[in-house]
């Protein structure tokens, strides 16, 4: 079942990255994606400084270096191409954009716009402004961006038309990403209802990853457009933090999550720091997005090889422990590892444009989410079970504490945590039964035969209703009685004792008597006498049946349980 799965998972992965990596991460080429046809050319600037001249372009190249604290982007529109309403590119730090739309006619027109004035696109994870309109067609459009700090800002940036923007945010390209957002919602509705079962750490874990998870699809997809009028940036610095934030819950709920003994101790020890690095990378990476600009989007990415390494080593080393845990998170992280890898790779070669695998990220966090809380349902399943052995296994060895292993009757411990119940229930005859000269038996014929006539006496005893035995240690009983004449149903108990013992032992010689004495309750026998008080005296009554020459039963009632006995009688 679970290879069934990880391998239709990892057919999917497979085709996912191929889909993801082979469509166009940007507009690179001479047209853009979304009708306005253009070819373009990037050049360095300083911050303030107009286009530069003719020839300090650079033409036809996917990717340029941000390294220049102005980059230009020179976007010549082609003959009866559509004109550009919008300039887009990938959301990113930016401290300002300058656009400027050139006529045929050498007409021109400038708008600046500072980062508070950036738009959301409708295109998940896309920041864009109007493109100043002119009198006359548009014929060039100069894009000036300030302290780019990433370098799809350069590689995605395009022209788009107005009416575009429909086809971009198409409705079932939404429908499925709140399709995605009810997929997270729902492991956090199991989590509630499993923590309220079982209050283990990392079903919160799970929660937090979920929560972010979610927030992060919100945030990094079109669906940000729907979220009102947040400031474009705010949105950036929020995705990076919701990316940290994710990965480090992963790793806290790996932490807690994956078996005891199933995962080295030091990896267990370094998720923590791993998980607090992230974090810190990303929270610095957010709130100082310009602090080392141009090389500061690698350093990110360098941060984060570390956590990615030691991620994929604790899976491995988990897995190789033999732990079921990890089977789940191998299938959950799987696509969301090759995110990483996707992004870490074209983030890190400047010869081949940034990738941000977005679709497959997506699935990812989808896949991770669901694998994830499948292993969190099934340790969830394992841990009821344990929970409800131990539970019988601690019934049972309760039931055997009260019991007498020898006879099987109640023990003393039984009879003095329920004497007051089965007083109430009617039981309120007591007699103390202990066996004559028992100690000659075992001298006789051995402990073994003295064995074998404790059980005949327990079988003589019990198993009758409206009469409870007990074994209160050694060859001494208690009897409990309820109903019409248990007094004269105790002496017949105690005569028949010697014709059942003689039966079942047929090698004793001579008969094995018992001597008995009895108290009588009475029904409105005060509750705070306690068993033993009652005990005591059916003992005294007994001592006193041996004393007057044993095989007799003693006995007498009490009106009230401190007043002296009623009446006194003694048979042999
Ligand atoms: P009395 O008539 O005064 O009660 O005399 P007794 O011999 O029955 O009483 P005593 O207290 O002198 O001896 C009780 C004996 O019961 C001694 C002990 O070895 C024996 N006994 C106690 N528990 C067991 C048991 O579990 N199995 C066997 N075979 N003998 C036991
Ligand atoms: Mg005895
Ligand atoms: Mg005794």
């Amino acid at each position: 079942m679970i290879r069934k799965t990880v391998t239709t998972a990892l057919l999917w992965l497979l085709a996912l990255t191929a889909m993801d990596v082979a469509s166009p991460a940007a507009a690179s080429g001479p047209v853009g994606d979304y009708g306005v046809a253009y070819s373009r050319c990037f050049a360095d600037g300083t911050p303030g400084e107009a286009a530069p001249a003719a020839g300090s372009w650079t033409c036809g190249e996917a990717t340029h270096s941000i390294a220049a604290q102005r980059v230009f982007v020179r976007f010549d529109l082609r003959r009866g191409s559509e004109q550009p309403r919008y300039f887009e590119t990938r959301r990113a730090a930016l401290a300002g954009v300058d656009v400027t739309s050139i006529a045929a006619d050498g007409l021109t027109r400038s708008v600046h716009f500072a980062p508070g004035q950036l738009q959301t696109s409708r295109r998940g994870g896309y920041v864009r402004v109007p493109v100043p309109t002119l009198q006359a067609p548009v014929s060039r459009v100069i894009v000036a961006l300030d302290q780019p700090t990433h370098r799809m800002a350069l590689e995605q940036a395009q022209l788009v038309p107005a009416e575009a923007h429909d086809r971009m945010a198409g409705r079932r390209i939404l429908l499925v990403l709140a399709g995605l957002c009810g997929m997270l919602l729902l492991p956090l509705m199991f989590n509630i209802a499993f923590y309220r079962i079982l209050r283990e750490t990392f079903v919160l874990w799970h929660s937090a990853l979920a929560v972010s998870l979610l927030a992060t699809v919100l945030v990094s997809s079109g669906l940000a457009f729907y979220l009102g009028e947040l400031p474009v940036m705010a949105l950036s610095a929020a995705n990076t933090l919701l990316f940290g934030l994710s990965v480090g819950a992963a790793g806290m709920f790996a932490r807690t999550f994956i078996e005891p003994g199933k995962l080295h101790p030091r990896l267990r020890q370094a998720l923590p720091f791993a998980s607090a690095w992230a974090v810190t990378a990303s929270l610095l990476h957010a709130v100082f997005p310009f602090a080392l600009r141009a090389v500061q989007s690698d350093l990110y990415y360098l941060a984060y090889v570390p956590v990615l390494a030691l991620y994929i080593w604790v899976l491995v080393n988990s897995l190789r422990r033999g732990s079921r845990a990890a089977r789940y998170q191998a299938v959950g992280w799987g696509p969301l590892t090759v995110v990483c890898i996707v992004r870490l790779v074209s983030g890190l070669i400047p010869s081949i444009p940034s990738h941000d695998a977005m679709t497959l990220f997506y699935a990812g966090c989808v896949v991770e989410v669901l694998a994830t809380t499948l292993g969190v349902a099934d340790r969830f399943m394992a841990m009821k079970d344990e929970r409800n052995r131990a539970r019988l296994e601690a019934r049972v060895l309760g039931e055997l504490s009260e019991r007498d292993p020898l006879t099987g009757l109640m023990n003393r411990r039984a009879i003095e945590r329920r004497f007051r119940t089965l007083h109430r229930e009617g039981f309120d005859t007591v007699a103390a039964l202990d066996l004559d000269h028992f100690k000659a038996v075992n001298d006789r014929y051995g402990h073994a035969v003295g064995d074998e006539v404790l059980k005949a006496c327990a079988g003589s005893l019990g198993g009758v209703t409206d009469q409870l035995a007990i074994r209160m240690g050694g060859e001494e009983f208690l009897l409990l009685l309820r109903g019409k004449a248990a007094l004269a149903r105790a002496e017949e108990i105690r005569r028949l004792l010697s014709v059942h013992i003689a039966n079942e032992v047929p090698i004793l010689e001579t008969p094995v008597t018992a001597s008995m004495g009895v108290v009588q309750l009475p029904r409105s026998f005060s509750s705070s006498a306690s068993f033993d008080m009652i005990y005591e005296r059916a003992d005294k009554l007994l001592y006193e049946a041996k004393a007057a020459g044993r095989n007799r039963i003693m006995s007498e009632k009490l009106s009230l349980f401190t007043a002296p006995p009623e009446r006194r009688k003694a048979a042999a």
